[in-house]
C-alpha cells in the first residue's frame, strides 16, 4: 500500500538545467498519476526512477504553458514506446475548460497518433478565479467550429455543496479539485484514501464462537452475520478500529484559494504541496502576478492544519541548496520564511527528483 510522491519539476515560469517545469507524480498501488506537465517532463521521467508508460491519469492545474505545454510530446512518447493493445485503459486527462481543444488540435496539426486511447474530462472554472479583464471566453467553452476529432470526455461543474469539483471516486481513493485565484484560472487536487476496514479480532472471534470461514469475509466487508444458534454478529463487535486514510494536496499556482469550502477539503492534509515562487519580500509582486511568498503558503497550511507543508514552484533564480554559488539567491531564505508562520514545523524545500513517502496510517 506504498504512496509517494516525487517532484519532476520544482521551477516556474521554464525548465532550466536546475530546476524542470511544472511535473509532480503521485504513486499509489502500481498507478503513476502526474499532476501538471510543464515542457521537458518527458526527459525528466527518464532520468528519474519512474516509468512515464505507467501513467493512467494526468492533472492539468491551469493553462499557463509552464504547467502543460509538456503534454502532447510526452503523451506521443510514450505511445512510441508501448505497443499496441486493443484491451488498454484510457489515459484518463483532467484541467480546465480549453485542454481538450489543445489537445486535439496539437494532435492533429502534428498528424499525431496514439495506440492508447486517451480521455479529456474539462473543469468549468468560475469568473472569480482571476482578475475581470484576464476571463476569456475559452475559460466558458466556447471553441471554434472544427474538423478534427473531439476526444470523449466529460465536462466538470463545481459542486457548490463542498466547494470542489469530483473527478474519481473508485477503489481505495477519491479526487478532488478545488478553485484557486490566479491569473488566469487554477485549480488545486485533493488525492484522500479511503479509510481502511480494521483487521479481524481473533480473541473476539473466538470468544463469539464465529467458525473460521466465508463468515469472516462477511464480516470483514461489513456485513452483519447470524450464528447457529441465532446469535447475530455486527461486523463492529468483531473488528478492530479502522485505519484512517492518507491524504494529499497538491496546489496549482495561485495567490489564494476561492471558496470557503477549500480550508475543510484540505484539512489535516498529511501533505501540503503549496507554490513559494518569490520570497516574502517580495508579496507584493507575487501577488499582483497571482502567485503566492512562503508566509502565503504557511498560513493556508496553518488554517488547513496539514501535517506537512512541502514547497515548490521557486522563481529559476533560486537555485536548489547544494548548488547555490556565490552572489546568487538563497532558497534556504524561503524553508525560515515559511518556518516563522508554523512556529518552527519543518517545512520541506522541494527539489528535482525528490520522493517522499507517505506511510500507513495506524488505526485509531
Ligand atoms: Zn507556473
Ligand atoms: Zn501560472
Amino acid at each position: 500500500m506504498s504512496m509517494d510522491v516525487t517532484f519532476l519539476g520544482t521551477g516556474a515560469a521554464y525548465p532550466s538545467p536546475m530546476r524542470g517545469a511544472s511535473a509532480t507524480v503521485i504513486r499509489f498501488e502500481g498507478e503513476c498519476w502526474l499532476f501538471d506537465c510543464g515542457e521537458g517532463t518527458q526527459t525528466q521521467f527518464m532520468k528519474s526512477n519512474l516509468k512515464a508508460g505507467k501513467i493512467t491519469k494526468i492533472f492539468i492545474t491551469h493553462l499557463h504553458g509552464d504547467h502543460f505545454f509538456g503534454l502532447p510530446g510526452l503523451l506521443c512518447t510514450i505511445s512510441l514506446q508501448c505497443s499496441p493493445d486493443g484491451n488498454k485503459l484510457p489515459v484518463d486527462i483532467y484541467g480546465p475548460l480549453g485542454i481538450k481543444d489543445f489537445l486535439q488540435r496539437t494532435m492533429a496539426l502534428s498528424r499525431s497518433q496514439l495506440v492508447f486511447p486517451y480521455v479529456v474530462h474539462e473543469l468549468v472554472p468560475t469568473p472569480n478565479q482571476c482578475p475581470e479583464e484576464e476571463w476569456d471566453d475559452v475559460f466558458s467553452g466556447k471553441r471554434d467550429e472544427d474538423s478534427c476529432p473531439e476526444p470523449q470526455g466529460d465536462i466538470i461543474c463545481l459542486n457548490p455543496a463542498d466547494d470542489s469539483y469530483l473527478l474519481v471516486d473508485g477503489g481505495q481513493v477519491v479526487i478532488k479539485a478545488f478553485r484557486l485565484f490566479h491569473r488566469i484560472p487554477s485549480f488545486g487536487f485533493l488525492v484522500e484514501e479511503k479509510p481502511r476496514t480494521g483487521k479481524l479480532n481473533a480473541q473476539k472471534l473466538k470468544e463469539l464462537g464465529i467458525p473460521p470461514g466465508p463468515l469472516y469475509g462477511k464480516l470483514k466487508e461489513g456485513v452483519p452475520i447470524t450464528l447457529e444458534n441465532g446469535t447475530t454478529i455486527s461486523p463492529t463487535d468483531v473488528l478492530d478500529s479502522p485505519c484512517p486514510g492518507r491524504k494529499i494536496c497538491i496546489l496549482g499556482d495561485c495567490s489564494g484559494v476561492v471558496g470557503d469550502g477549500v480550508t475543510s477539503l484540505c484539512s489535516d492534509a498529511d501533505i501540503l504541496i503549496h507554490e513559494a515562487t518569490l520570497d516574502d519580500s517580495q508579496m507584493d509582486k507575487a501577488k499582483e502576478r497571482g502567485h503566492s511568498t512562503p508566509k502565503m503558503a504557511a498560513e493556508f497550511a496553518k488554517l488547513c492544519k496539514a501535517r506537512k507543508l512541502v514547497l515548490f514552484h521557486f522563481s529559476q533564480r533560486y537555485k536548489p541548496a547544494n548548488q547555490i554559488g556565490e552572489g546568487d539567491a538563497d532558497v534556504t531564505e524561503l524553508k525560515k520564511q515559511a518556518e516563522i508562520v508554523l512556529n518552527g514545523q519543518e517545512v520541506v524545500l522541494s527539489e528535482d527528483f525528490m520522493t517522499i513517502s507517505i506511510p500507513v496510517k495506524k488505526p485509531k
